[in-house]
């Protein structure tokens, strides 16, 4: 397990820009696999939510900064800040 699949690691500071979200989903998916072992969207504690005035990237308060999604953001709109 490297330490980007590691559940429970703490800390990394994660900004979002949802303007360059693509709804791909693999955050969420990615999120319930580190901290459930399944590919579960309705799991993550993160969510995507597109609609017609744009994208809402929401963590819930559980979320354990762990950065994975924004590992897995090849997009760039989850990023492990400095
Ligand atoms: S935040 Fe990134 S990984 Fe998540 S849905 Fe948007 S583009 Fe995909
Ligand atoms: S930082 Fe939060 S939302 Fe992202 S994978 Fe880790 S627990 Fe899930």
């Amino acid at each position: 397990m490297n330490s980007c699949m590691r559940v429970g690691s703490v800390g990394v500071k994660i900004e979002s820009r949802p303007e360059r979200c693509v709804g791909c989903l693999i955050c969420q998916m990615i999120c319930s696999f580190v901290n459930y072992g399944v590919f579960n969207i309705s799991k993550a504690k993160v969510k995507i939510t597109r609609g017609v005035s744009g994208t809402l990237i929401e963590f819930r308060e559980d979320c354990k900064k762990c950065g994975s999604c924004a590992r897995w953001c090849v997009y760039g709109a989850l990023v492990i800040g400095r």
